[in-house]
């Protein structure tokens, strides 16, 4: 594979570790991300669908190993895209996540009790004309909410004049309620005052389901959380693990640096997961 680590000792632990994962599948968590990972980044928020391969293989994955898909949607909306049953759906960027056979999705316990401060800054913003003059869409999910102005930008709308706004109502209304705001791509989000993130919410798991190794896969700024909890759980207890950055023109610097593995695009993911399978 052109994509092997430019170190050899690297390479030679990575086929150590893939080894290690199927000889032990219970105690080996694989954990990754669906947008751009996944599936192809999709031009529209509702079109993207799971690569039909990546499903084959991960519907193979599930049967022995823990099985866990880490994503900024809601858990219940990733699992209606993904469709593999018997698997952890982690939503909201670690915020909450829908559990084996569960019904429903539950927070992270640090982040349930800011459920009605985030109610409140949902009714504040749905009733701000600002949002609406400028175009500005809020996403609400339920322990998050979004500003975006990406939408606006296409119109032919000033890119800086739009974050500047939406950042000022973001910042005027989590003061209120009690949230902090972080800033992403044409967005700023307000949630729960918790470190709480995708690499919480993998850690979590973890811990839970007593794991000895976990690869994960992701392609986002989001995604670097996780590979630093991974890195930081490796030097700190000699946690063994596989960061995998999947590449795009849009791929943060940071998320490669801190791989193992960079994949060129979605399409590689299930091709180098199926050796997992055997
Ligand atoms: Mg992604």
């Amino acid at each position: 594979m052109s994509s092997r680590p430019a170190s050899p000792k690297l390479w030679e632990n990575f086929e150590t570790l893939l080894a290690e994962f199927r000889r032990d599948p219970v105690t080996s968590g694989i954990f990754t991300d669906f947008d751009g990972t996944i599936s192809e980044i999709a031009p529209s928020y509702g079109g993207a669908r799971i690569i039909p391969e990546a499903r084959e293989v991960l519907t193979g994955l599930a049967e022995a190993y823990p099985l866990y898909i880490v994503s900024g949607r809601m858990a219940t909306d990733v699992a209606a895209l993904v469709g593999i049953p018997g698997i952890v759906y982690i939503g909201v960027h670690g915020l909450e996540w829908l559990d084996r056979e569960a019904m429903e999705a539950r927070p992270d316990p640090r982040v349930a009790p800011f459920g009605e401060a985030v109610r409140n800054a949902a009714v504040r913003l749905e009733s701000e004309p600002l949002l609406a003059q400028h175009a500005l869409v809020l996403e609400n999910k339920v322990w998050m909410l979004g500003i975006h102005w990406r939408p606006a930008v296409e119109a032919g709308g000033p890119p800086e004049t739009l974050a500047g706004i939406a950042k000022g109502i973001a910042r005027e209304v989590a003061a209120s309620a009690g949230l902090k705001v972080r800033e992403g791509r044409m967005v700023v989000e307000l949630m729960p005052p918790v470190e709480a993130n995708k690499g919480t919410g993998v850690q979590h798991f973890i811990l839970r389901d007593k794991l000895e190794r976990a690869l994960y896969a992701g392609d986002d700024r989001t995604d670097i959380d996780v590979f630093t909890q991974l890195a930081q759980l490796e030097r700190e207890a000699g946690f063994k693990n596989l960061r995998v950055a999947v590449s795009s023109a849009e791929a943060p610097a940071e998320l490669i640096e801190k791989a193992h593995v960079v994949l060129p695009e979605p399409a590689w993911v299930a091709p180098f997961l199926r050796p997992l399978l055997a």
